[in-house]
């Protein structure tokens, strides 16, 4: 459904973020894109979305050059902004103005989503809500939209913790089998039970592209050794709770993901990671 091939990419001559990237994404999963902040991320689903283009390479979305922007492209695919432009407008106006664009936009599903974001009683101005209002707002419609591919960048920035958990009843509902959902987010923990697929970047570089079972299968997450002392170290941090480790799973135990040790662990060990998943 993605697919990147060789993609280099960079915003100045000689300073490029992206030398080779290749990458595919498939319908039927929620992706968790996990880099720091500067990683890349941004710029990535941009290429992904064909709203930048590769200096190098080919970015396929849907079957088509991303670069070309087909109008039947564009109006199944959504990307949620980090930085959101909203018009001096009311709600209702907005989803009205841009609805059309999206020939599977369910305004009842709009309604619903921003009953669940407890958003049902807004009426006012689009500009004069505060900054998770907003967010909130675009999420409900982004999800309404029904979009074969919704791109999310930094979705849960500036939602309280009502809100935050809100946002993952929601995107637990509507992900199925034909859609594509990838979140970009340096907040890790947010992204808990929701994602099914976990890409990593950093510096320029996919350092993995896994499912959450491959991961489990392949890595073992353990706290003070208890389940084997088996396998190989790759990863431990000390805690109040006691010593957080990340192992090769080497007898396929089972335990259970903790993606913010997974993202320190590849962090700490690009390389065996890479050799790990590839
Ligand atoms: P992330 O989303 O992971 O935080 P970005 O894709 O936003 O990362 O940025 C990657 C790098 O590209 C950063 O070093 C950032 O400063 C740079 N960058 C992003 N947008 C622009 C731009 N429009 N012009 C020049 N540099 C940019």
């Amino acid at each position: 459904m993605i697919k990147l091939q060789n993609i280099q990419f960079g915003y100045r001559k000689g300073h490029n973020i992206f030398e080779d990237v290749t990458l595919a994404m498939e319908p039927g999963h929620v992706y968790g894109l996990l880099g720091k902040n500067g990683a890349g991320k941004t710029t990535l689903l941009k290429i992904m979305a064909g709203l930048r283009f590769p200096n190098a390479g080919t970015a396929t979305i849907l079957g088509e050059n991303a670069t070309l922007r087909k109008a039947d492209v564009l109006n199944d695919i959504y990307f949620l902004q980090e930085e959101m432009y909203v018009p001096h407008v009311k709600i209702r106006q907005f989803v009205n103005a841009y609805a059309p664009f999206y020939p599977n936009f369910s305004e009842a599903q709009f309604d619903e989503y921003m009953r669940v974001l407890e958003l049902q009683n807004e009426t006012g101005f689009l500009d004069k809500l505060s900054h998770g209002q907003k967010k909130k707002v675009l999420i409900a419609f982004s999800l309404a939209a029904n979009t074969s591919i919704l791109f999310m960048d930094e979705p849960t920035n500036g939602l309280d913790i009502p809100s935050k958990s809100a946002f993952r009843q929601l995107m637990a509902s509507v992900a199925d089998d034909s859609r594509l959902v990838v979140i970009s987010t340096h907040q890790v923990r947010d992204l808990h039970s929701l994602i099914d697929m976990v890409t990593i970047l950093d510096n320029g570089h996919i350092v993995l592209n896994a499912s959450t079972f491959d991961i489990t299968d392949k890595l073992l997450f353990d706290v003070d050794n208890t389940k084997t002392a088996e396998g190989k170290l790759l990863y431990a941090e000390e805690t109040p709770r006691g010593i957080y480790q990340v192992k090769t799973n080497d007898r396929h135990i089972d335990s259970s993901l903790d993606l913010e040790l997974l993202f320190n662990a590849a962090m700490t060990d690009k390389e065996s990671f890479y050799n790990l998943f590839k």
